[in-house]
């Protein structure tokens, strides 16, 4: 029973993240095609507050479409998706009030390729939300230094490495202040000597509490970050498991023949 509280055997209550959280966003019953591709097939899944998520599966078996779907940067053909207990609507302004508590951060950076580095973490909450400049920026300069690229933020995106300016975009979601953020495939566009401080900067994320929900291929980052694995083939989840249990102890052979690939 999903709802029920996360208990351990002696009854007492199990640490306070790693799921024991309430449901922060729930999809339920989730059906999406492309024409006649059915991407998203009967999608039940639900991210408790603190939450780490990580999704995998192989290409093309419907993890992007997941993350926009919750996003409702795709609409979905059946079923429900809420986040903090208000349910997707199609259209209008409660959507876009519940896509501000959603953080996005994509395999691409995009950056507003004109503007500073600060500015682009600036805009958001003053457009968006209406906050005035000086408080905006006071937050924005703190979540640079948080990410790592304070003395950058007079620059303009091209001047900056990939590694870095995938941090700005986390900066740049995180200033919205997100109840959840979503990762797809954040380091998949990155020299691999950047990777890490990306991850670095994912995995102190988690430890201050966020909830998140990651695509990713980091295996090592999955078995470090991540609360609950979940392996997604052909539009299903077709296994959910901690990452102990998902990487030695995988159950179904479609899981088992992805990580086998790996190696
Ligand atoms: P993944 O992220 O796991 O690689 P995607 O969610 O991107 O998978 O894609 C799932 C399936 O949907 C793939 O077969 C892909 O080609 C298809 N697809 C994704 N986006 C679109 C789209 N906008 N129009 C048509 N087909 C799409
Ligand atoms: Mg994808």
């Amino acid at each position: 029973d999903p709802s029920a509280p996360d208990v351990a055997p002696d009854g007492v209550a199990a640490r306070p993240q790693a799921g024991a959280g309430e449901p922060l966003v729930v999809l339920r019953d989730v059906n999406k095609h492309f024409g006649a591709l059915h991407v998203l097939r009967d999608i039940d899944l639900t991210v408790r507050r603190g939450e780490v998520v990580v999704v995998i599966g192989p290409s093309g078996s419907g993890k992007s479409t997941l993350c926009r779907v919750i996003n409702r940067l795709e609409p979905i053909d059946s079923g429900t998706i809420t986040i903090d207990g208000a349910e997707l609507p199609e259209e209008g302004r409660e959507l876009a009030r519940l896509r501000a508590e959603v953080g996005m951060v994509f395999q691409s950076f995009n950056l507003f390729a004109h503007k500073t580095i600060l500015d682009n973490v600036m805009l958001g909450p003053v457009k968006a939300k209406g906050m005035r400049p000086r408080d905006a920026e006071r937050r924005a300069k703190d979540l640079l230094d948080r990410v790592g690229v304070a003395n950058q933020s007079a620059k303009r995106p091209a001047q900056l490495s990939g590694g870095q300016q995938q941090r700005v975009a986390i900066a740049r979601a995180l200033a919205m202040q997100p109840k959840v953020m979503l990762f797809d495939e954040p380091t998949s566009a990155l020299d691999p000597e950047m990777i890490n401080e990306v991850l670095d900067v994912m995995t102190d994320l988690a430890k201050d509490g966020m909830t998140m929900v990651v695509v990713t291929h980091e295996m090592g980052f999955a078995r470090r970050a991540a609360d609950r694995v979940v392996f997604m083939d052909e539009g299903r989840i077709v296994e959910e498991a901690t990452p102990e249990e998902f990487f030695t102890n995988a159950r179904s052979p479609r899981a088992q023949d992805f990580l086998s690939k790996l190696l």
